[in-house]
């Protein structure tokens, strides 16, 4: 087993565990029993999840004495919005939650931000265990924090940071996750690999072909270091001030092309494309050589993740979502490029003409001169 220490704040102590280890999910129900026992119970998962996990989680921390109730919501990105939160806000004040009460957050990285969301502000913020049940949510959300929800202006446009008293991954929930949302998920193992540890790259890349879900030993070893990895950027810069920005390693073009493409594309798709972009960038700034750039983009076919924009691009949409961009500034939009797999240079401003150029969007010809 794998414990994996947040330390956080020395005044009022918000440190916690991370435990990593297949088949956890079976003892959640105890651990939680034992630490929580007494607290009234929440957990809120969707409509998928609930039927792999939750009534199991439920009937099992039921058994052993807690009082529980669980809520689930559609599945999908549509549930990240305030309709879903009022619903939920209603439902955990008729079922008499106080300020001592837990949120279980059990499920992919929509429920952990969603659910995050509502423990963050019911009752100005309860306590919350996040059992991740995606490789996006276990490797990236579930770890940091940041929680939020949706706004017609744009994606994760509301929230806060909100850091939860435990978290527990188990490897073995992703034998029944969708190979596609594997993939998805495994777009962010490559961003942390390639934003801050070179030889946690060299170490995926010879596993390529061995890379998928049934693969528990070594997904629980990714986890490892992956998790370990997210967790000392986190305790270094909880609320993304300075180093915690190379986290958004192929976000800045990825969040541009989910927004302007009418989220047609999943987050780590457009997040892989987003890295071959930025790495292009990197590479045309004189930053990064070309053998990196290579890498880089080999790791995401290898992992079967896209690399070119799609070509139903809307120039101006995806223009003026750059510019819009949550970490743009009065200096404009800054971008997280890289140096060389394993090291980031943060805070790079970037030319439009050599975005509409590395994204293909004008010929080759016209950008001569
Ligand atoms: P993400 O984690 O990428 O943000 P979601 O939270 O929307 O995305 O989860 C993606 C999909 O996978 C949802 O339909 C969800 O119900 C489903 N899902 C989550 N975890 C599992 C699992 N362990 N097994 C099967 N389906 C799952
Ligand atoms: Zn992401």
């Amino acid at each position: 087993m794998t414990r994996i220490r947040v330390r956080l704040d020395a005044l009022r102590d918000r440190s916690y565990t991370v435990e990593i280890r297949p088949g956890i999910l079976a003892e959640v129900p105890l651990l939680l029993s034992r630490s929580e026992g007494k607290r009234r119970m929440f957990v809120i998962t969707d409509s998928n999840v609930t039927r792999y996990y939750g009534r199991a989680l439920n009937s099992k921390l039921a058994a052993a004495g807690c009082e529980v109730t669980v809520l689930d919501v559609p599945a999908g990105e549509r549930s990240k919005g305030s309709p879903t939160v009022n619903f939920l806000y209603t439902k955990v004040f008729r079922g008499g939650i106080r300020r001592d009460s837990l949120i279980i957050a059990l499920g992919g990285g929509v429920i952990g931000d969603l659910a995050g969301y509502i423990a963050a502000t019911v009752l100005r913020g309860v306590r919350l265990v996040q059992i991740p049940t995606t490789l996006l949510a276990q490797v990236d959300s579930s770890v940091g924090g940041k929680v939020g929800i949706d706004h017609p202006a744009g994606k994760n446009l509301i929230g806060a940071f909100h850091q939860p008293s435990a978290v527990y991954i188990d490897p073995e929930a992703l034998l029944t996750l969708p190979p596609d949302e594997f993939r998805n998920g495994f777009a962010e193992v490559i961003k942390i690999a390639a934003a801050l540890d070179a030889p946690f790259f060299a170490n995926i890349e010879r596993n390529a072909q061995r890379i998928r879900r049934e693969n528990t030993a070594l997904n629980a070893k990714i986890l490892e270091t992956a998790v370990a990895l997210k967790a000392s950027v986190v305790e270094k810069d909880e609320r993304e001030t300075g180093l915690r920005r190379v986290l958004n390693l192929g976000h800045t073009i990825g969040h541009a092309l989910e927004s302007s493409g009418g989220f047609a594309l999943k987050h780590g798709q457009a997040v892989a494309i987003g890295m071959a972009v930025e790495a292009r960038i990197s590479r045309e700034l004189g930053l990064l050589g070309a053998s990196d750039c290579q890498r880089l983009t080999a790791m995401l076919e290898a992992a079967d993740l896209p690399v070119t924009p799609p070509r139903s691009i809307n120039e101006r949409a995806f223009m003026s979502a750059i510019a819009l961009d949550k970490k743009s500034d009065v200096s404009g939009t800054r971008f997280v490029l890289l140096r060389r797999i394993g090291e980031c240079a943060p805070g790079v401003p970037v030319p439009a003409d050599l975005i509409r150029k590395t994204m293909g969007l004008v010929s080759k010809k016209s950008t001569h001169g």
